[in-house]
């Protein structure tokens, strides 16, 4: 397939933000492909050239594209300028590629499998001129690039492809493109999440093929969902027929095993299996049967006690010196549910056997490869103390489930609740922000937060918040702070203390990187307090207090 085709598609693509004219757009564009093709059409319209269960990423940092377009014979100031106007290497490419090409004639036409399995190869070098030889593959692509390709190529690279071909419209193009039913093509891919796949089987096979797929051992599937109750006796009521357990704050945890061979794969679907050795010989020597995909949640423990997620989180993403990282923070699984036992695929089967299965093939070692704590009942005050257990023991709360439903991929449909104590929010004052990158250059993208001590009126910082606004309020948020700036370094700003923000958070925690000696896990901005000024943010006495009660 010649990539130009694939350009037209992008800029198709591009020149509406209307989901109706993307899909019929994407529609149109696949129905004719032949299987081969759509293997490699589809992760390159979603701008993904790996699947999330694959172990391998692109990992090309900004600096790395720049350096290319250096050797392209643009000088490093004329890349970074215009990078600084547009915010975009993919712009700056072609901008710049496009001044000095009118004179080319001659080219050879690019193919889409060429930048496919190149960009692959890019992720497969390591070791000492992995970086020599990354910058050649790039240049090569981008010396039989039109300009316009250049622009696709890089962003590709740099995965910010940006068409706004998310899950929804892929779904729904496959279904009009091939005439077969959305929900189907959904439940085909919470199945196999490869949309790759999910379209060559609605192709040749329609949808009969569609709704024969099967659980994959070695192939992740989206994990059901959790909705929330307000309380115990709500989650008992919604359940119908409830089974309440610990809910574990951790990993959640597919593991998946065919006879010697175990994988581990997160709830995002990332094959963590090489950072998890310890799990995986747990696997290995405890499930005792040959092929099996439970679900668990796994815990960082030390001295008994769960770690917080923070210091495990820490071997989710290590690559190297992980058996340090087993023995700095041991592990403990608690297994919850079992999707399939030997050639028995089990989602269709009530959640009360898929547990009974569970306790069949586990040997338990208890503190380390044990079952969710469970206890089956509708008595609201026994529910109620398993709930305060919970709790006391450092957990999250429960999960409160119905023993009749089945298992759902990818879904939230009421088979499992969730209960867990409100968080309090936090108003907190603004002291500095960070430029962002990419497509954010020009907008303030992460901010300081800080809290007053009350005693010397001095602000003290307790974290930072980066995630969670919307586009609409990072620009609001930069156009705010701008005035307030006082000096800028590098890319960090210093902003004079006036606005208060109220603040949720995951977990309030100790930590040495912050003055105020503690730290929000996942700050999340709530509402700028037009009505608050700095005097009235809250305290350290507040967070001491608040730390206390959890
Ligand atoms: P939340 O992330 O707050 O929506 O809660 C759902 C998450 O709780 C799941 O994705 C699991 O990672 C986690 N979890 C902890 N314990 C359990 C359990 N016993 N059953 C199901 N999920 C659990």
């Amino acid at each position: 397939m010649e990539y130009s085709k694939l350009v037209d598609v992008y800029e198709k693509l591009s020149a509406t933000t209307k989901k109706l004219e993307k899909t019929e757009i994407v529609a149109n564009f696949i129905k004719n492909l032949n299987s081969e093709e759509l293997k490699i059409a589809i992760p390159m319209l979603q701008g993904k050239i790996f699947l999330e269960s694959e172990e391998q990423e692109i990992g090309i940092a900004d600096k790395l594209v720049i350096q290319t377009l250096t050797k392209l014979g643009f000088s490093k100031k004329e890349v970074l300028n215009e990078f600084k106007e547009t915010g975009d290497l993919g712009l700056v490419a072609e901008h710049l590629v496009k001044r000095k090409r009118q004179a080319i004639l001659f080219k050879r036409k690019l193919s889409a499998e060429k930048i496919f399995y190149s960009i692959r190869e890019l992720a497969s070098l390591t070791g000492k001129s992995s970086q020599e030889k990354k910058l050649n593959i790039i240049l090569e692509l981008l010396n039989s690039a039109e300009p316009k390709e250049t622009k696709y190529i890089i962003r590709t690279i740099i995965e910010e492809l940006r068409l706004g071909i998310a899950e929804g419209i892929l779904r729904d193009a496959i279904a009009l493109a091939f005439n077969v039913d959305k929900e189907i093509v959904e439940y085909a891919y919470n199945l196999k999440t490869d949309f790759g796949e999910v379209a060559i089987i609605a192709k040749e096979k329609g949808e009969e093929g569609l709704k024969r797929i099967k659980l994959e051992i070695g192939k992740p599937t989206k994990v059901m969902l959790a909705e929330k109750s307000k309380n115990i006796e709500e989650a008992l009521k919604d359940a119908k027929e409830p089974a309440i357990e610990y809910k574990y704050d951790g990993m959640r945890t597919l593991v998946h095993k065919d006879k010697d061979k175990i994988w581990i794969f997160t709830r995002r679907l990332e094959n963590v299996t090489k950072q998890f050795p310890d799990l995986v010989k747990l696997c290995r020597d405890n499930i005792k049967v040959e092929r099996a995909i439970l679900e668990g949640e796994t815990l960082g423990i030390k001295d008994k006690k769960p770690v917080p997620f923070q210091e495990l989180s820490k071997r989710i993403h290590r690559k190297y010196n992980i058996e340090e990282m087993v023995k700095d923070i041991p592990i403990q699984i608690n297994l919850f549910d079992c999707l399939l036992v030997e050639n028995e695929q089990l989602l269709d089967k009530p959640f009360s056997y898929r547990r009974k299965k569970l306790e069949e093939i586990v040997k338990i070692i208890k503190g380390k490869f044990q079952l969710a704590e469970q206890l089956k009942t509708k008595d609201l005050k026994k529910a109620e103390e398993f709930y305060h257990k919970a709790l006391n023991l450092g957990q999250e709360g429960v999960m409160v489930k119905n023993l009749n439903a089945p298992y759902q991929p990818g879904k939230r449909v009421g088979y499992m609740y969730k209960v867990k104590p409100e968080k309090e929010t936090l108003d907190l004052v603004i002291t500095g922000a960070e430029w962002g990158q990419g497509r954010r250059t020009t907008w303030l993208a992460s901010f300081v937060l800080a809290i007053r001590d009350e005693e010397t009126g001095e602000l003290l910082e307790i974290g930072k918040m980066g995630t969670g606004l919307t586009d609409e309020q990072f620009k609001e948020m930069t156009e705010r702070l701008k005035p307030l700036i006082e000096f800028e370094k590098d890319n960090i700003v210093h902003i004079k203390p006036k606005i208060v923000v109220e603040v949720g958070y995951q977990e309030l925690q100790k930590s040495p990187n912050y003055k105020s000696g503690f730290a929000l896990r996942f700050p999340k901005l709530i509402r700028i307090r037009e009505d608050k000024g700095v005097e009235e943010a809250d305290t350290l006495e507040r967070v001491k207090r608040l730390y206390k009660q959890t």
